[in-house]
């Protein structure tokens, strides 16, 4: 690989990331000349629900002040599905997955209920996760005409019932997981037909969270020095954080990327190269594990062969 590759993925987990941090990333992306994968919670903004929830754990108040949760997300966010009704997050916005299109962006799915999704899936039973699944899907060909191609897990949270699904509804890729290159996966002991592309980067809430950070210059040359190296990565940014309060830093890193000859590709093209070959994609384990600077379980690819690097 002569140059390094990056593929950004975008979550937009809430009604008002949809309605200000979309545009304005859509924006940003337009002037760089990048297209992105966009992944959108199809269903109701329940993050009202998780605002409660974190209240009810300890270290609510610090992970709070760290990260300027109610500052990035809004009062509005805070109290959406709890005191004040759940908004539809796709179905408001229908232009937007039209702009998005047209900008020649990848559209794929987030889930229906993100908080549902995050706080439940691994009780979920086969039936209820089918259901889960089926909704976000109708919704997302409703509006965008076509079924979806690819989907991320809300949280990175799998279940075998998940995977199992998703072999099923014959999508081309799904990006579920934390981990280092495009994998099949295995869930206890069951092994998988679909390509996950895992986020290979630490997510910008995580790295908030931790005490190395002190500033947004520490934060470009953290991303700058890891994805500067000749290899394939994917990072994660939410609608609700680079879109918003994080929205100019972003875009200057971006900057900074192309000055270094990042090349930046949609999450659908490296699957289809990753495709092209199966027989150079391993099967690898996928387990619940914990992350640094992240609250709660996330999907990852486990590595037992000495790492190879995948060649774009
Ligand atoms: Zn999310």
């Amino acid at each position: 690989m002569r140059s390094p590759i990056l593929g950004i993925k975008i979550d937009v987990d809430t009604y008002r990331g949809m309605r200000e941090g979309v545009p304005a990333l859509i924006r940003i992306l337009a002037a760089h000349k990048i297209r992105a994968s966009f992944f959108v919670s199809m269903g109701p903004d329940n993050s009202g629900k998780a605002v409660l929830r974190f209240f009810t754990k300890r270290g609510f108040l610090k992970k709070m002040l760290r990260s300027n949760a109610v500052g990035m997300y809004g009062i509005r966010t805070a109290l959406s599905g709890t005191l004040l009704p759940a908004r539809q997050i796709a179905r408001s916005f229908p232009e937007l997955f039209r702009e998005l299109i047209a900008q020649g962006h990848e559209v794929g799915i987030h889930g229906f209920d993100h908080v549902r999704w995050h706080d439940r899936l691994s009780r979920m039973s086969y039936e209820e996760t089918a259901k889960e699944i089926g909704k976000a899907s109708r919704i997302y060909t409703e509006l965008v005409g076509w079924d979806a191609e690819c989907s991320a897990a809300p949280g990175w949270t799998c279940s075998p019932h998940q995977l199992a699904i998703q072999d099923a509804t014959g999508m081309i890729y799904h990006s579920d997981s934390r981990g280092t290159r495009p994998f099949f996966p295995i869930m206890n002991g069951k092994r998988y037909r679909h390509l996950q592309i895992p986020t290979t980067l630490p997510t910008l809430d995580e790295l908030l969270g931790s005490d190395t950070f002190h500033g947004a210059d520490d934060l470009t040359r953290y991303y700058l020095d890891r994805i500067a190296v000749p290899s394939l990565h994917i990072i994660t940014i939410h609608a609700e954080a680079e879109g918003m309060a994080w929205v100019k830093w972003f875009d200057a890193l971006l900057g900074v990327l192309q000055g270094k000859g990042v090349q930046f590709m949609r999450i659908r093209e490296i699957a289809e190269d990753s495709l092209a070959d199966p027989d150079r994609v391993s099967h690898c384990e996928l387990l619940m594990g914990n992350l640094p600077g992240r609250a709660g379980l996330v999907a990852i690819q486990q590595i037992q062969e000495p790492t190879r690097r995948v060649e774009y």
